[in-house]
């Protein structure tokens, strides 16, 4: 995979790259995914691609915003508790009311919240300003619907006079027919969904969730539940990865651990390559004996081939300083090799994986929000020459502040538990005294 002049090495000597340039790369690589047309259900969380204009008016009709009656203005003028208006009740409009009463001079009609205005009838008198058709003074519920007036008057009294429209919701008056309801590129939310289908929109084009695959490598790796056995450990990368991948809008697969077999490696990510849209790998891409993620990547299926291939860089950053990327397979599958630290892999999943994810969603943001705050501290912090160091921390928002949580190595699991951000300390700066104003990149 050849690289961009923004990610030229940081330096000739070490053959650094920089985390801008790493990310230029990816994003310079990684395309939106093409549109398809999902069930609204499913298209929570994905971008529109379409302008949704309103076909049917919101409300769709005139209807009372208010249970209680539906009358003429002019009957009800000057009604007071002392002299109310007595009208008579013609009848029951629920919501979903088809067929409506007409409401002549000196009649009303018994009217549900969200009911159609019937024909006749200028505006709604709340039921607590009338004696509920019981002739027993005010009213302060509505008899439920359907409920026999049998025993009552079928008269109800109206304690107070009511305007042209009172309590009447106008046709339109949410959206109109014709409306732009929602622009292309929104991403669509819990609102959104509830817009879209009140205006009757079953289906909607957006660019789907990525189906991600998310694999960890080592013999060493365990499954969470079962035993340990001499020098093994828990696979918590491939959890915590299909966890963030989850998170950020993926579709996640977690393949799990694969033992340090390039050829094992490369039959298990060509047996998945038919449900990837991203493939994430960690572990076996530094230079240890067992590295062999960089093996099985060199041959899996059209490496070869011209724009494919996997490249893998040394990045100014800690942690998380080997890094690979490219793509492979027939359809040149994006791949992200991410190291085998589980803080490295984390760190790196938030930089890299995130973005590449919320760009083939299509999303305009695809980085994760930063402050800048001061740091708490009791001691200055350390921070190696030349590395751009990303600590874990907790920001306190209304303090504008950031304090570390836990030390820089990259085992660290518990310290990142507990952190909601990431602290980021630059390239140049290898004391950093409590009070000094950072980045920090907001991942809680
Ligand atoms: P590697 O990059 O494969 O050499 O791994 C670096 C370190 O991270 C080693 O100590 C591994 O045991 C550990 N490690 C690698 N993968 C995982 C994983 N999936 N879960 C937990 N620890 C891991
Ligand atoms: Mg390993």
């Amino acid at each position: 995979m050849s690289s961009t002049a923004e990610s030229a090495p940081a330096s000739d000597q070490d053959q650094l790259w920089t985390v801008e340039g790493h990310l230029a790369d990816i994003l310079a690589a990684v395309r939106p995914l093409a549109p398809i047309a999902l069930q609204l259900p499913d298209a929570q969380g994905c971008v529109l691609v379409e302008d949704v204009t309103v076909a049917v008016s919101l409300p769709p009709f005139d209807n009372s915003s208010m249970d209680g009656y539906a009358v003429r203005t002019a009957d009800v003028a000057g009604a007071t508790e002392e002299f109310p208006a007595v009208l008579t009740v013609i009848g029951d409009v629920a919501a979903g009311s088809g067929a409506l009463p007409e409401v002549g001079p000196g009649e009303a009609a018994r009217i549900m919240t969200g009911a159609p205005l019937p024909p006749g009838a200028e505006a709604v008198v709340p039921v607590e300003w009338t004696d509920g058709g019981t002739g027993e003074g005010p009213a302060t519920t509505m008899r439920p619907a359907g409920e026999s007036l049998a025993g009552s008057s079928g008269e109800v009294r109206v304690y107070r006079s009511a305007q042209a429209r009172a309590h009447v919701r106008a046709r339109g008056s949410d959206v109109q027919a014709g409306d732009l309801a929602l622009e292309a590129g929104t991403v669509l939310g819990p609102p959104q969904i509830g817009l879209l289908a009140a205006i009757g929109r079953g289906t909607v084009r957006v660019r789907p969730r990525p189906r991600v695959v998310v694999l960890s490598t080592g013999s060493e790796l365990v499954q969470p539940g079962e035993e340990l056995g001499e020098g093994q450990i828990y696979d918590s990368n491939s959890f915590a990865l299909t966890a963030a991948a989850r998170d950020a809008g993926a579709i996640a697969y977690r393949v799990g651990a694969v033992t340090d077999d390039a050829e094992t490696l490369r039959a298990t990510i060509e047996d998945q390559l038919i449900r990837a849209d991203l493939v994430v790998t960690t572990g076996g891409v530094s230079v240890g004996a067992y590295d062999v993620v960089k093996e099985a990547l060199s041959s899996v299926g059209d490496a070869d081939e011209e724009g494919g291939g996997v490249d893998f860089r040394k990045l100014a950053m800690q942690p998380g300083k080997p890094q690979g990327f490219g793509s492979i397979g027939p359809e040149h599958t994006p791949l992200l090799a991410l190291p085998g630290n589980p803080v490295s892999s984390y760190v790196s999943f938030e930089l890299f994986v995130r973005p590449a994810i919320r760009a083939l969603m299509g999303m305009e943001k695809v980085n994760r929000p930063t402050a800048r705050a001061r740091l708490v501290c009791d001691k200055a912090l350390s921070s190696p020459a030349g590395r751009r160091q990303f600590m874990r921390g907790r920001y306190d928002a209304a303090a504008g502040t950031i304090s570390p949580v836990g030390g820089a190595g990259s085992h660290l699991v518990a310290a990142l538990a507990h952190a909601d951000s990431l602290i980021v300390i630059p390239e140049e700066d290898t004391t950093i005294e409590p009070g000094t104003e950072l980045d920090v990149v907001l991942i809680g």
